[in-house]
């Protein structure tokens, strides 16, 4: 089986991401911690799986250990299935995404969107970070900047148009990451030939 995997902070809208995707539904408000890859999808041609991989971060109402513990999972997850995995989409919220980064990193921690970004990446799975909700977001070109800075991909954001997919799933509006993963599982085809 071919799948791709949807992570993303609690609340970053995957669930209304991967309903626009699929049109099916990835219903909201289930019991955190939990994966769901409930159907095939035929996309770009081809059988794949979709995979909701659980919410990471913080939430209300889960504590500290249960947040670890279902991160823990999610890398388990994908380490487990990563032969499968012909990708990754990392969604984060392209309006708050800078700030709770820089707000990790002056407390000296690592933040979850980069650590999981960085993992990905590490396993070999080519990964497409969904920057959504950006009908919501003015300063378009210095917060994707911004956010290429803080990943570590040296900018203008433009440069990676096949990594970072300005989308609104609200809006319906996720062209720019069909493209990004469309160009991603065309190189694996040439790979393969
Ligand atoms: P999840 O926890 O990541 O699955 O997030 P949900 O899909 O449940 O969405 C969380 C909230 O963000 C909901 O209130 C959504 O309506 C809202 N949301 C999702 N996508 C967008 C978007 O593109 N733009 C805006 N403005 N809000 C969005």
């Amino acid at each position: 089986d071919s799948e791709i995997v949807f992570v993303g902070r609690s609340n970053v809208g995957k669930s209304t991401l991967m309903r626009a995707f699929t049109g099916h539904d990835f219903t909201t408000g289930q019991k955190p911690g939990v994966t769901r890859s409930p159907n095939h999808y035929d996309w770009a041609g081809q059988d794949f799986v979709f995979t909701d991989l659980p919410g990471f971060g913080f939430m209300e109402g889960v504590d500290e250990d249960a947040r670890e513990t279902i991160k823990t999972d999610i890398v388990r997850y994908i380490e487990d299935h990563s032969e499968e995995i012909r990708a990754g989409v990392l969604v984060v919220d392209g309006k708050a995404a800078v700030d709770i980064i820089d707000r990790h990193e002056s407390r000296g921690e690592i933040p979850h969107d980069v650590e999981m970004f960085g993992f990905l990446r590490e396993v070999g799975i080519p990964t497409v970070v969904a920057v959504n909700k950006m009908d919501k977001v003015d300063d378009r070109d210095e917060r994707l900047d911004a956010l290429c800075d803080r990943l570590g991909l040296p900018g203008p954001w433009q440069q990676w148009r096949d990594t970072i997919a300005p989308i609104s799933a609200k809006r319906d509006q996720l062209d720019p990451l069909r493209e990004a993963l469309a160009e991603h599982l065309r190189e694996q085809n040439r790979d393969d030939l």
